[in-house]
């Protein structure tokens, strides 16, 4: 039952990027007049396939952070450390929320659970450094562009 839902979901995540290589198809085979048209449409293409691309590292890693594993490693982690922001050292108090940040991201290949690659971060700490880490990404993928 769970598992027939996920499936579906991972089919509908899968279709737009076919969509995108067919529309593709098309223009090339189109009149082969205005380069520029071409190389907008090529770059909303490869835009597109990035979109689908974050979207799966996106889910894989939801279902990470979703796992009883992940939780138990963390819980113990600020059992360890205590509720305080390791940016700031502001104590969190308990219905505040204190984020168990990963210093090198999984996404750009660090441990999952390895403490030393944990930083306790409170909210706006947390905030902060997820912005930050957002806009050098943005910007590297940038420059990746052709
Ligand atoms: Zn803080």
């Amino acid at each position: 039952m769970k598992k027939g839902l996920r499936d579906t979901a991972r089919r509908g995540l899968a279709r737009p990027g076919e969509a995108g290589q067919g529309e593709a198809g098309q223009g090339e085979a189109g009149q082969g007049q205005g380069t520029l048209t071409q190389r907008l449409r090529t770059l909303s293409l490869g835009l597109r396939m990035l979109d689908v691309s974050v979207a799966k590292v996106q889910r894989s890693n939801d279902d990470f952070y979703q796992s009883t594993q992940w939780r138990a490693f963390t819980r113990q982690i600020v059992a360890e450390r205590g509720r305080v922001c390791e940016d700031c050292q502001r104590s969190v108090p308990v219905p505040e929320r204190i984020h168990s940040d990963h210093v090198d991201e999984i996404h750009d290949g660090g441990a999952r659970l390895d403490p030393m690659n944990i930083r306790l971060r409170c909210t706006p700490c947390h905030t902060r450094k997820t912005i930050a880490t957002r806009t050098v990404r943005l910007s590297r993928l940038g420059s990746r562009t052709p």
